[in-house]
């Protein structure tokens, strides 16, 4: 089965802490891939947590790989 992997942070909201997807990855099958630093910039980057309402400051070191086996838009916040 094809997993679908995503770049995302979580919400810094205390009571949110939603998932939010940034950037797709790619497709990919079997072994965890390895992911390079998307292009994100600038660094700090500010992200809205549509969930929420929030908006926080973010760096490349808040983002996490999460890999899914449904398509998902850019800026949801999928429950994890
Ligand atoms: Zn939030």
């Amino acid at each position: 089965m094809t997993t679908h992997a995503y770049w995302m942070v979580l919400c810094k909201t205390p009571d949110c802490r939603s998932a939010i997807v940034l950037r797709y990855v790619g497709p990919y099958e079997g072994d965890p891939p390895a992911f390079f630093l998307p292009e994100i910039e600038p660094d700090p980057f500010e992200q809205m947590c549509t969930r929420c309402d929030k908006s926080h400051k973010y760096t490349q070191g808040d983002l996490g790989v999460w890999s899914s086996p449904y398509t998902l838009e850019l800026g949801e916040t999928p429950q994890i």
